[in-house]
């Protein structure tokens, strides 16, 4: 869908030539943002050929081994890929959201130790924010981290929705190393090997474990582990968070080929006229919500303008609708059939985009305070 078409030219005919050409390790498929324990092997040989092909972190400038990609090629490249069935990246976090933050905030000897690791697929990376009692209020994270007399510090407390937690070789731990509130808090690199470390895994509804709940007991990290400035840790974890919502908004590709297997599901049980008009207005919303993102960064917004609030969360609820009607076209099916898994696991995962990156009411405070100018919420008692 979208793509057939067109001429290809310049960028596009090149990945695409390169991608039916490019040898794929066995058993990899598009495992979507993040990968299973069992995908993390091949996920880490594919992200090694990209980066040898000059295809890793294409929108990383190219003075830390990016290409400084347009956006428009960035979305070829991803279309490209999708198509193929293989991931555009080893994992988002990474990439996507470590890598930037780094460049931001991180020292030299943290941009070198860490950026071409990322590039190459040789470490693979989690977000350690989400606590039991700190989601969207995040302020209220509690994981304690306790500088020491030799500048070590000792990390003690709990994270929890870990994506790709079990295979990642580092995490961005958001910990609170002052008293209450955004001023406490600091962000840190954590070797995930560490002792006092515990990950656990956490089973979801669509049988996967991509999950995990992460234990810090007296984890020691090194002095150098902080990002930034001890107590500036809200400004690194709402840098990131934007980021997150930036590259969330760019799902339409997924959306797009959703799209196109809930038709092709819908004709084999003759169930088409039940949805072509629910397919066609989605699709009509997806190609929207694609050109205001691009045009959003073309037009220089940051990763934390609204624009992105408002694309997160339209991007989310459109996804959470296409699996919806997933189920629709899938009709008694849907309660289970191996033939369709890939389409009832997409409606089930559906559901998660509406609360990853910041839930879609967190989306609508945001939009309501910055966008609208309507008074801001009470703030929470400590
Ligand atoms: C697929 C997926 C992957 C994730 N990966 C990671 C990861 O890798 N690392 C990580 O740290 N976290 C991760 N998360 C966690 C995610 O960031 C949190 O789930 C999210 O921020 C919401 O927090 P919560 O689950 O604690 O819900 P809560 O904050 O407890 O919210 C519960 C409900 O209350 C609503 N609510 C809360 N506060 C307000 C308010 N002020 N106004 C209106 N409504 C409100 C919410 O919208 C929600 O509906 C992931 C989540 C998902 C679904």
């Amino acid at each position: 869908m979208g793509t057939d078409q067109e001429v290809l030219t310049g960028f596009r005919a090149e990945v695409r030539r390169w991608l039916a050409e490019a040898p794929r390790p066995e058993g990899l498929h598009d495992y979507g943002p993040t990968p299973s324990p069992e995908d993390v092997p091949t996920g880490r040989v594919w992200q090694r050929q990209l980066h040898d092909a000059g295809y890793a972190c294409l929108h990383w400038p190219a003075e830390h081994g990016g290409r400084d990609a347009s956006v428009a090629d960035q979305a070829a490249f991803a279309e490209e890929c999708a198509e193929a069935d293989v991931p555009r990246q080893l994992n988002i976090v990474g990439p996507d959201l470590v890598g930037p933050i780094l460049m931001r905030f991180g020292t030299e000897a943290q941009k070198e130790q860490f950026l071409p690791q990322i590039l190459t697929g040789a470490d693979m990376w989690c977000q350690l924010f989400s606590e039991p009692d700190a989601g969207s209020d995040l302020a209220a994270v509690r994981t304690r981290a306790a500088r020491q007399a030799d500048g070590t510090w000792i990390v003690d407390g709990q994270k929890v929705w870990t994506s790709g937690g079990v295979g990642a070789d580092f995490g961005l731990l958001l910990a609170r190393t002052g008293g209450s509130g955004h001023g406490g808090l600091s962000v840190f690199v954590v070797p995930m090997a560490t002792d006092g470390i515990e990950i656990r895994p956490l089973r979801q509804m669509d049988g996967e474990a991509k999950f995990n709940e992460v234990y810090f007991t007296g984890a020691r990290l090194p002095a150098d582990a902080i990002v930034g400035e001890e107590g500036g840790g809200w400004k690194v974890a709402t840098a990131t968070l934007g980021r997150e919502r930036l590259s969330l908004g760019a799902n339409a590709v997924g959306m797009f080929r959703a799209l196109a297997e809930i038709l092709e599901a819908a004709d084999q049980r003759g169930r088409r006229d039940l949805i072509a008009d629910g397919v066609a207005s989605l699709w009509v919303r997806t190609w929207l919500l694609r050109t205001t993102w691009e045009r959003a960064i073309e037009e220089g917004a940051e990763p934390g303008a609204p624009a992105f609030s408002v694309l997160k969360l339209l991007t989310s609820e459109t996804y959470r609708e296409i699996g919806d009607l997933g189920t629709e076209a899938l009709g008694a099916d849907a309660a289970w059939s191996e033939d369709d898994e890939p389409l009832v696991r997409r409606m089930l995962v559906a559901h998660a985009q509406t609360i990853l990156g910041g839930t879609s009411e967190i989306q609508r405070n945001i939009l309501a305070e910055r966008l609208l100018g309507l008074p801001r919420e009470p703030a929470r008692q400590p």
